[in-house]
């Protein structure tokens, strides 16, 4: 049977199986996500907001000051902390 399920452990050491010769783990795939994915913490039009503006990482949301940000279409200011937050934790910040 084609279709039955292997143990893989992948370059990581996570251990899944799969039933196809794909190689790519769900773990690492899962992992991959919440990275840069800071985008991921806003409600939907606050995200919009941002990639409208072409701003996709924190580097380059750290080129604006909060009130720019908040000057975007369909950012909240429920948002700015949030974005704060996350600036703070890569060590970076609003444009002052
Ligand atoms: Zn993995």
């Amino acid at each position: 049977m084609s279709s039955e399920k292997t143990l893989r452990i992948c370059k990581n050491g996570h251990r899944y199986y799969k039933s196809s010769d794909c190689p790519t783990c769900p773990i690492c795939e899962s992992d991959k996500k919440p990275k840069g994915g800071f985008l991921a913490l806003l409600a939907a039009p606050a995200r919009r907001a941002l990639e409208n503006n072409g701003i996709k990482t924190l580097k380059q949301l750290s080129q604006y000051s909060e009130k720019e940000i908040l000057s975007l279409h369909g950012m909240g200011p429920s948002s700015i902390p949030k974005l704060r937050a996350v600036l703070k934790a890569e060590g970076l910040q609003f444009k002052k």
